[in-house]
């Protein structure tokens, strides 16, 4: 029976990281011994230092309705994390706290964008980038990139999509799904292209800044030709391992900041006061202390990569941060594996669930059909037995 439900609704893609991440919780409470490398939350727990501030502010009970666009003293912090990290000179009129970085993107494109207000998007692309341009009824314009070019896109390819109706483009680095890291250089030469394309904005997506190896991040906002048309996203929940805490800012020209507050002040109000009170001890900490975890995940990194180059008919990079590897599969297509025909990286991920009980996701949700994505947010003992039985499911 079909419920009446809005077509704005119907429309809308489910988020296929969430989706596989129920579906491996679904599948171990049967009592299936599933691995889940499906999800980007980092294994640790928050770093005692904020939980202990987040203690602190309940004792000094902080229970209240906070400001919509959250505390003076937590945006003046985010000014200052800002400054200290990126180079950018924000000041707490510019800042928007939010109920996660999700929020905060949402916000920014409901902000911007008009029906049929094309936003572009270099793929691969966050799952969530494209479903949230679909609430807003803008048309998603992707942009391919592949595995020979490490996954990142040319001047001369973002100049070839661009039409007078691109309204936005969505960078993300270092990037969800491919690890991939854009450098200043790269940034300048794309920024030459939007220089000529006053009417475009930026949405910059930073959410795994401290999480890089190889490669130092950094913010498009901090060319100066960029910054009055560029909106920096970040958040706690990846290099904090704060991922239910829900914190995720922006730092933009006042005039956005002003429409996000109004956007959030109709739907959820200022986010919520605890973790609030925390994040203001996160952001002012020296990178330093987190360290221990991006030490920790770039051993995870290179165990992934040497034992996925000895599978047959996986063609995998070096991720220069965040916590994936996104190996192309399509070796695999039109084969057959234990009866199981195999004609994409959708059939190919329900095959490593089904046969090996390893939760991944499919490369289509993020613009690239020919890979799968692996969170190697796991402990390393995981990591070694789901890649063993991925190896074993398709020997
Ligand atoms: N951003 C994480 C991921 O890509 C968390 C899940 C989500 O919100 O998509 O796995």
């Amino acid at each position: 029976m079909s419920h009446p439900l809005s077509d704005r609704i119907n429309s809308l893609p489910t988020s296929q990281t969430l989706a596989m991440a129920a579906k491996a919780r679904e599948l171990r409470a049967e009592g299936k011994d599933i691995i889940g490398l499906s999800l980007g939350e980092p294994d640790f727990n928050t770093p005692d230092f904020i939980k202990e501030a987040a203690i602190e502010a309940i004792n000094q009970d902080y229970n209240s309705y906070t400001p919509v666009d959250g505390y003076l003293e937590l945006k003046e912090a985010i000014c200052t994390k800002f400054k200290r990290d990126n180079n950018l000179t924000y000041s707490p009129n510019q800042i928007v706290v939010s109920t996660g970085a999700k929020q905060s993107i949402a916000n920014v494109m409901q902000a911007l964008l008009n029906p049929g207000d094309e936003v572009l998007l270099p793929c691969p692309y966050w799952v969530s980038y494209s479903a949230i341009a679909t609430l807003c009824e803008a048309t998603s314009v992707e942009i391919p990139s592949s595995i020979e070019n490490n996954f990142k896109i040319s001047p001369a390819q973002l100049e070839a999509a661009i039409t007078p109706k691109t309204k936005l483009i969505l960078f993300n680095s270092p990037n969800n799904p491919s690890g991939t890291i854009y450098s200043e250089e790269e940034y300048r030469e794309l920024a030459k292209v939007l220089e000529k394309y006053p009417q475009i904005f930026v949405l910059s997506d930073e959410i795994y800044e401290h999480i890089n190896y190889d490669a130092t991040p950094f913010s498009f906002a901090a060319l100066p030709s960029m910054y009055n048309r560029t909106i920096t996203v970040n958040g706690l929940a990846k290099a904090f391992a704060m991922t239910g805490w829900r914190i995720g800012y922006i730092g933009a020209p006042d005039w956005i900041a002003k429409a996000c507050t109004k956007m959030q002040g109709q739907i959820t109000s200022g986010t919520n006061c605890i973790a609030q009170r925390a994040a203001i001890t996160a952001v002012l900490a020296p990178v330093a202390k987190i360290q221990y975890m991006v030490n920790e995940f770039k051993t995870r990194r290179d165990i992934v990569i040497d034992l996925l180059n000895e599978i047959e008919g996986f063609n995998v990079n070096v991720p220069e941060g965040a916590f994936y590897v996104f190996p192309d599969i399509s070796a695999y297509f039109g084969k057959e594996l234990q009866g199981v025909t195999i004609n994409n990286a959708s059939d190919f991920a329900m095959y490593l669930l089904e046969h090996a009980n390893v939760a991944t996701v499919t490369g289509d949700a993020f613009g690239a059909p020919n890979c799968i994505r692996i969170s190697y947010a796991a402990s390393e003992e995981n990591i070694r037995e789901a890649i063993k039985r991925i190896k074993e499911a398709v020997s």
